[in-house]
């Protein structure tokens, strides 16, 4: 992987990362990829990336290194950490089933 802290067109920081074959390979294995900005003498900041063919996959790879992910409303951004928001991707905000059920 290549890490380089640079600056866009508009003056603005940004850093670019960039995978190498392998490195999406082992994304894909169910290895993440830790990154840490302080490498690139930013403020300390730890990025786990994680891959999988599909969402559920990617989720279930979040899932496994922090716990389970919250609910968030694709309508209104609202995150719920209720178990049966997230089961049947009810929204309380918007009182309505706004996301995909993960029964
Ligand atoms: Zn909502």
């Amino acid at each position: 992987m290549i890490k380089v802290r640079v600056r866009d067109r508009a003056g603005d920081p940004l850093v670019l990362l960039g995978l190498t074959r392998e490195n999406t390979t082992r994304l894909l294995a169910d290895e993440p990829i830790l990154v840490d900005l302080a490498e690139l003498g930013l403020p300390p900041l730890r990025i786990a990336l994680v891959g999988g063919h599909d969402e559920q996959h990617v989720a279930q790879q979040l899932e496994r290194y922090c716990g389970p992910l919250p609910f968030i409303c694709p309508r209104c951004t609202r995150t719920s950490h209720h178990p049966d928001d997230k089961r049947y991707g009810y929204c309380g905000a918007c009182h309505a089933y706004t996301g995909a059920p993960t029964l």
